[in-house]
């Protein structure tokens, strides 16, 4: 068989020692229906782990040509964990990521696979309910979700997971990015492509508690919210406008009274705590203008390609 017919399997793992050689064996029998067209091989990331991970990956590298590992100097977080395993995937025609501890079944790739083939470039795994879903996880992502979708101009879809196939086209326009900070499926959203769905439920995590405490999640939101949208930038200056024009408008009408009667019925305290809110209007959209210029460096630094090609025809 030809390596132009090879999938690459991209699996970060952090703390996974009791879940990887299940997930493998899960692998090798899920991938049985397919194995006639497809060569498969299997990236597993290392991503700092302090158990036994590392020692299990090279004892299955070493019964298993198609296992690969590699293993970075300390944890990295998944997000770069999983992007180091799909920029060492070379000359795979499509690349599938996925969770270590079997929270991501693997009876979905014959389908993900299939889904590919008659056209799709991204398919995104989406995760129906969660058994292991506490109810400020939920909220919490119903919430990143409509903040997400009402302030950046790309698409994100809720409940969507990092259990995704991604034709090479993607993966080539993702080596691209440059960022530093970055939400790896967020970039993939940006990307574009062709997308197509399967749907599944999460089980419970196998062995050992999920990795991402409220914390990282928290700024992993932060992260992707900052680095897709200058909005929060430019509240500032829109409340800034707001006060001004509000104070203004109380001035006037004091204004129109004393013109009208000749009578000022406004105290001297009134007008300074006017003046005042006058004045914080000034700043706020000073800060606004600045955020404009910070906004416009930010996106320079993030380096994003100007944009992405599908394919080109008779070059
Ligand atoms: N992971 C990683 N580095 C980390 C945290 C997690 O590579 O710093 C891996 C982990 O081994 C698993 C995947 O990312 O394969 C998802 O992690 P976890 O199950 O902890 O997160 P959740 O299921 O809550 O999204
Ligand atoms: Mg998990």
């Amino acid at each position: 068989m030809n390596s132009s017919n090879l999938i690459t399997i991209v699996v970060p793992t952090y703390g996974e020692g009791e879940n990887v050689s299940h997930l493998y064996e899960a692998l090798e029998t899920n991938l049985v229906s397919v194995s006639t067209s497809y060569e498969f091989n299997y990236i597993f990331v290392n991503d700092g782990s302090i158990d036994d991970t590392c020692d299990v990956l090279r004892e299955l590298a070493k019964l298993d040509k198609k296992v690969k590992v590699i293993d970075l100097s300390r944890n990295f977080g998944k997000e770069i964990a999983l992007t180091a395993g799909v920029h060492e995937a070379l000359s795979s025609k499509a690349i599938i990521c996925l969770d270590a501890d079997m929270q991501h079944p693997p009876n979905l790739i014959p389908d993900m696979i299939q889904k590919w083939e008659s056209g799709a470039e991204i398919v995104i795994a989406i995760r129906k309910e969660s058994e292991d879903q506490p109810i400020f996880r939920w909220l919490g992502s119903k919430v990143y979700y409509w903040i997400i979708n009402k302030i950046s101009e790309v698409e994100m879809t809720p409940q969507s997971t990092d259990f995704r196939l991604y034709d090479n086209k993607v993966i080539e326009a993702f080596k691209r990015a440059t960022e530093r900070q970055r939400m790896f499926r967020g970039i993939m959203d940006w990307l574009g492509f062709k997308r197509e769905y399967v749907y599944f439920s999460a089980p419970k995590r196998m062995y050992g508690s999920a990795g991402y405490s409220y914390a990282k999640l928290f700024s992993l939101a932060v992260n992707s919210i900052t680095s897709f949208s200058l909005w929060p930038l430019k509240i500032a200056g829109y409340l800034g406008l707001l006060l001004i024009v509000i104070v203004s408008g109380i001035f006037l009408y004091f204004l129109g009274f004393y013109l009208i009667y000749g009578v000022f019925i406004i105290s001297p305290l009134a007008i300074v705590a006017l003046l005042n809110t006058l004045l914080i209007g000034v700043v706020l959209v000073a800060i606004g203008l600045v955020a404009l210029y910070v906004g416009s460096i930010h996106t320079e630094v993030i380096n994003r390609p100007l944009y992405v090609v599908r394919e080109k025809i008779n070059f």
